[in-house]
């Protein structure tokens, strides 16, 4: 088996690498740890769009740079690994469905400053009500005059405190069965009526509950056809293919922890010369070479024009839970100090394991959760019937 990359991807990746270290050094990704770090965000991605590496995989004719699968995966790596921000829903999602579905008037409007990074999308997909049944959802949009006027709650909506608009599904036919009855809009969060709510979650990051009361929003801000929504939403969820399997994430602290265990101690001992720990981290570097291996496997497949699919999920779970079952370990192998949060100066390895060991939680059912990735796999990966 050949896992080599080609020159052309691996002198790619060595300049993402020094960009990287010149533009997102830990200090940023510190800053990034807890809370917001909104501007710094923004401010380089429009670095990444200076460059063209913002739209990387979008059409050359829409800006986008024609680059290999083996490329793209590699930038996720390199940015992953710093913690630097990637790809948005606006260049990720709403660009490509966009350049497929949208008005000449709607691609003129959005698609110059999403490549830009100067507009950004929320995505209001999730409601109270509705997460894994997504077509449940039930925020009605109805027509009136030229206008839609909404009224409904979407919950988990996450960046819409900071993004321009939001990449909204809404049920515009609530007669027909309920994938048909659903649409897509493109909204001004600033429109009359919505009201973006807070919600914190436990690894210090903001999502958002949001209102939406008797909001106007004028025709043309509906994508596509009215109740085509649905299939608007699972064409745009097929551009986040290869965001899903990257793993430099988890190589990451594992790297920290490596680093943590071989440097000596005040009383002059490392931490590695402890059976304890050397058992612990061995076993997670073999863990680690399980989870590459299917992620190129993934890669392997977009190459040959295959889509990953519940080979996805697998490494969407394996890495998922590998990073808590390291975050716990970490935890436990830095004893009472590990557990200081990174503002504090005694925290070890700057409390990169305490923030890792909150924020593991979330990507286990984020993007779809491990059990209906369970669910992929047993009935596309192993063909057992539906539950
Ligand atoms: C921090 C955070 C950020 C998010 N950001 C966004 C965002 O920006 N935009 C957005 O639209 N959404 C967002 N989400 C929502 C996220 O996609 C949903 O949480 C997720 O889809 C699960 O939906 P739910 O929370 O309603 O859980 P539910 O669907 O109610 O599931 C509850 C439990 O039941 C299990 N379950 C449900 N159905 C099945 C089934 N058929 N088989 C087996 N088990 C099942 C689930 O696995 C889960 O354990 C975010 C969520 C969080 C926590």
């Amino acid at each position: 088996m050949e896992f080599a990359f080609s020159d052309e991807a691996i002198a790619f990746e060595h300049e993402v690498q020094g960009f990287l270290g010149r533009e997102w050094g830990p200090e940023m990704r510190m800053a990034g740890l807890e809370g917001d770090n909104y501007d710094g965000e923004r401010a380089f991605r429009k670095k990444l769009a200076d460059r063209g590496w913002l739209t990387m995989a979008w059409p050359e004719e829409f800006g986008g740079q024609r680059r290999s699968f083996e490329e793209m995966y590699l930038f996720q790596e390199a940015c992953n690994y710093v913690g630097a921000p990637k790809a948005t829903v606006a260049v990720q999602q709403v660009g490509p469905t966009l350049m497929q579905f949208g008005t000449e008037e709607q691609k003129a409007r959005f698609l110059p400053p999403i490549a830009r990074g100067e507009v950004e999308f929320a995505l209001g997909y999730t409601e109270p009500d509705s997460g894994t049944d997504l077509a449940s959802l039930q925020l009605r949009a109805v027509r009136d005059g030229d206008d839609y006027v909404m009224n409904g709650i979407k919950r988990f909506t996450s960046s819409a405190h900071r993004s321009e608009y939001v990449w909204l599904a809404a049920r515009t036919n609530p007669e027909v069965p309920k994938h048909r009855g659903i649409s897509m809009f493109l909204v001004d969060l600033k429109t009359p009526g919505i009201t973006v709510m807070p919600i914190w979650t436990l690894g210090g990051y903001r999502t958002n509950e949001v209102y939406w009361d008797n909001v106007r929003v004028p025709k043309d801000a509906l994508v596509g056809e009215e109740n085509r929504g649905w299939y608007y939403a699972a064409h745009a969820l097929d551009h986040e293919r290869i965001s899903i399997f990257t793993v430099s994430g988890v190589r990451a602290v594992l790297d920290a922890l490596l680093d943590w265990a071989k440097a000596k101690d005040r009383e002059g001992r490392r931490p590695i010369d402890q059976p304890r720990v050397r058992t612990a981290l061995a076993g997670f570097k073999v863990e680690l070479e399980v989870l590459q291996c299917l992620s190129y496997r993934n890669l392997g497949m977009l190459k040959r024009g295959e889509h990953p699919n519940h080979e996805a999920s697998i490494v969407k779970i394996f890495s998922t839970e590998m990073m808590q079952r390291l975050a716990n370990e970490g935890t436990r192998l830095l004893g009472p100090y590990g557990q200081l949060t990174p503002e504090e100066p005694r925290a070890p390895i700057g409390g990169r394991i305490e923030q890792a060991y909150r924020s593991a939680v979330m990507p286990t059912f984020g993007a779809g959760s491990n059990e209906v990735m369970r669910n992929i796999i047993a009935t596309r990966g192993f063909g057992l019937p539906r539950a």
